[in-house]
């Protein structure tokens, strides 16, 4: 009797544990945002903390955040030579990587090794991502420590450049010679709720590589990446998703960085994106002059349009993730209408708006 009760028990026990973990599965909201023609999109923070610097997170914690905010690839950044935990670890700057890397395998994140390389500015802060061993990287000499990150394959980039001031972060002698020599390979133009106009125009001027990073440090609240309320990104356009593959199109600045209901990046990619995302329906009404029709947005940005052409509404906002009804002043002709407008919070330059066309099919 006794056995028996055992027996049941255990059963009990093994099918609630069995159960457990599918009744607490995270669940995971996709960031949307289609892919371009011969490129996937997918979406990276690059610029994390945990207690292994100054972050107030155990490293596993950014995986499951990760995993809820629909990220696909994540750097840990843990500074190499800011450690306020230090009494209580030992100095092993691979460990966060190390202590991340089981879960991310579980949640299918992409784990990519980094560090910041971080000094006084300037020269300032520089993450150093796809590094091998990031022991190697503290050295004495700033120089020494970004050719060390290179040598072992990492890109570099420049983080939130002017965070100390517009004149301390300035583009320097020691960032020109970063850039003559081939070590520097982006900025960061979006840093947490930051935008960096001066980076940038560097990066169009310069040929850098644009990107946009959380810089996260405390945990993260959220329970899912929403249109307008997520952390800063770097969309990156990959021909293949690994490791690879998002270090060749960092080197090919194929990238997008986005936060504060904008997107900053190159015309040939956030056009394309603009014309993958939005779905004009042909019109479903006529009457008179007048034309109704449906524009879908299938992304997680909302893009403000302003009208450049000589037709159609002066604005009009197509919400993320929404369909919006559009009636247009135009005549009904015997060829689809083409619409002319800018995307007012699509940055192809610090000023300029990326200019695009609505076609409206017969
Ligand atoms: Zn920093
Ligand atoms: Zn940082």
């Amino acid at each position: 009797m006794f056995t028996k009760f055992k027996m049941a028990w255990s059963t009990l026990m093994l099918s609630s544990m069995a159960v457990l973990p599918q009744a607490l599965a995270e669940v995971r909201h996709e960031i949307q945002f289609p892919d371009i023609p011969g490129y996937q999109t997918i979406v990276a923070d690059f610029h994390t903390h945990t207690v292994f610097s100054d972050g107030k997170v155990w490293p596993t914690v950014r995986m499951d955040e990760a995993w809820r905010e629909g990220i696909d690839a994540i750097a840990i950044t843990d500074h190499i030579e800011y450690l306020p935990h230090k009494k209580y670890m030992i100095e092993d700057h691979n460990a966060s990587y190390q202590v991340a890397l089981p879960t991310a395998q579980q949640k299918n994140i992409m784990l990519i090794k980094g560090t910041e390389i971080t000094r006084e500015t300037p020269p300032g802060h520089f993450n150093a991502v796809f590094i091998k061993d990031v022991n190697p990287i503290k050295t004495p000499e700033f120089m020494d420590a970004v050719k060390a990150a290179v040598d072992q394959g990492g890109f570099v980039f420049w983080n939130h450049p002017t965070w100390k001031g517009r004149e301390k972060g300035d583009w320097k002698d020691i960032h020109e010679t970063l850039y003559q020599e081939k070590l520097l390979g982006g900025i960061e133009v979006l840093n947490g709720g930051t935008y960096y106009p001066d980076a940038h125009k560097w990066c169009m001027d310069k040929g850098l590589t644009m990107l946009g990073n959380s810089d996260i440090h405390s945990p993260s609240l959220r329970h899912k990446s929403e249109p307008g309320e997520h952390r800063a990104l770097t969309l990156v356009f990959v021909k293949e998703f690994t490791q690879d593959g998002i270090k060749e199109a960092l080197h090919e600045q194929r990238t997008a960085a986005w936060g504060q209901n904008k997107i900053i990046g190159h015309k040939e990619h956030l056009g394309p994106l603009f014309d993958a995302s939005i779905v004009v329906s042909p019109p479903h009404h006529k009457a008179g002059k007048s034309l109704w029709v449906e524009i879908k947005n299938n992304s997680h940005l909302t893009y403000n349009l302003k009208r450049t052409g000589d037709k159609g509404p002066l604005a009009i906002t197509l919400d993320a993730d929404s369909k919006v009804l559009v009636r247009i002043e135009a005549g009904i002709g015997k060829n689809d209408l083409r619409l002319k407008y800018k995307v007012e919070n699509a940055f192809v330059g610090p000023e300029e708006a990326l200019a695009v066309t609505l076609t409206i099919p017969r």
